[in-house]
């Protein structure tokens, strides 16, 4: 179980940060897709191709980051919880952007580079419906049709962000087949995508086939940009001990790590949802408890029994409540240039109390499990190292789930 048994840094001189031409980050990822697709995808990864070198796409996509996102988010030194761990923590604010999230930082990336091969139709599938605020936000900004796949079950209870996306002009497809939660709205996404292939897909996280998790943690990895120079601005080096963030699909992760994954300075430290516990069934650890497979065109670890059927994922984040994980972090897991912990419900649950009061700041149910990462690591923190913190997104659409913690415990 779990390939995190196997702990050998190998090679550092590959660059990592990068797939191969295949799409491949060691041997996972590729691109499973049916025919009908090739041709959407050959040209989509074209078009990326050029968009990169374009330094004008660059710098629209800059302008949009600082002046509509509000970029750069800050970097915190949170000095109450540095404290309490005996070390130097510092924050990533990705709450503090425009949506409440990093997600935004990759839906205007891709509502780029749409724009720039001429889509009118974008589509997008969502879970808790943050990707699908941000993309409709960012089809509201460009003037795009936007429709939105979301399970049933989701659109019942996140209607807060089933509203927001209404009010942005979006069409909010509910989805009634399997458990009708995000990997059925991925499903669907996926159907109207081959009966629509001039549809452009806005991906949320660093999963799906080649060249969708290498885009994605290239419009993220400015994540990593700024911590970079922020740290050199604050403490007069650009690197930190320890970064540390939450993998769902694994986007915010990736962005943190882009441009530290060759450095062997830094460890890295990822989070995934424990749920009830990894022993329990009840669990969205796929790094933990998956095997090898197939899922939404790439091939990574998946959460399957044996005859290959997915096992659905249980956490009481909604974001990280998926049964694969973007193929990079999978392949930096297997070969241990990253440590992965599964943090529990409580356990993420008390690390959102515990930053609330210690700092006043709200983190998003998904963000605290990477803050419930601290009191795993504290043993190994030294009183002189920077651990660099990922804070994904702000916790508003928490308050039901906080509310309840809150009326259990009294
Ligand atoms: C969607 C989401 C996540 C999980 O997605 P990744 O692609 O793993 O980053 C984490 N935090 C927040 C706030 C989210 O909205």
């Amino acid at each position: 179980m779990g390939v995190q048994k196997i702990k050998i840094i190998s090679n550092f001189n590959i660059i990592m940060n990068q797939p191969d031409n295949k799409g491949y980050y060691g041997t996972f990822g590729g691109a499973y897709i049916p025919e009908i697709l090739h041709g959407s995808v050959e040209r989509l990864k074209a078009a990326f191709d050029e968009a990169k070198a374009d330094p004008a796409f660059k710098a629209e996509y800059y302008d949009l980051l600082k002046h509509y996102a509000g970029r750069p988010s800050p970097l915190y030194h949170a000095k109450r919880l540095s404290a309490l761990y005996g070390t130097n923590i510092y924050l990533k604010r990705e709450d503090l952007n425009h949506t409440g999230s990093h997600k935004i930082n990759n839906a205007l990336g891709q509502i780029l580079l749409a724009k720039r091969m001429g889509k009118t139709r974008i589509i997008a599938e969502t879970g808790a419906g943050q990707h699908g605020v941000a993309t409709a936000t960012a089809c509201a900004l460009m003037g795009l049709e936007c429709i939105v796949f979301m399970g049933k079950t989701d659109v019942d209870r996140q209607f807060l962000n089933v509203q927001k996306m209404n009010m942005l002009g979006a069409k909010v497809e509910p989805v009634t087949s399997g458990n009708m939660t995000l990997k059925d709205a991925t499903n669907e996404a996926i159907r109207y995508w081959c009966s629509n292939p001039d549809s452009f897909y806005i991906i949320g996280s660093t999963v799906g086939p080649h060249p969708y998790p290498d885009m994605v943690a290239y419009f993220q990895s400015v994540i990593s940009e700024e911590i970079k120079s922020q740290l050199q601005e604050q403490i007069n080096r650009n690197y930190p001990d320890y970064l540390i963030a939450c993998v769902g699909g694994g986007s915010n992760a990736m962005g943190t790590y882009f441009h530290y994954l060759n450095d062997e300075r830094v460890k890295i430290i990822s989070a995934e949802a424990g749920g009830l516990g990894i022993e329990s069934g009840e669990t969205a650890a796929t790094i933990h408890v998956g095997t090898v497979g197939i899922i939404h065109g790439f091939r990574t670890l998946l959460m399957q029994d044996e005859d290959g059927q997915i096992i659905e994922p249980y956490s009481i984040s909604a974001g990280l409540d998926y049964p694969g994980v973007g193929p990079a972090h999978a392949h930096f897991a297997q070969i241990g240039r990253t440590k992965v912990h599964a943090i529990n419900d409580d356990e993420a649950l008390v690390a959102a109390f515990e930053l609330t009061k210690m700092e006043g700041i709200i983190p998003a149910i998904e963000s605290a499990h990477a803050l419930g990462v601290l009191k795993k690591e504290q043993p190994n923190f030294k009183p002189d190292d920077v651990v660099v913190l990922t804070v994904s997104g702000r916790g508003d659409k928490d308050m039901e789930t906080y509310v309840k913690r809150i009326a259990n415990n009294e």
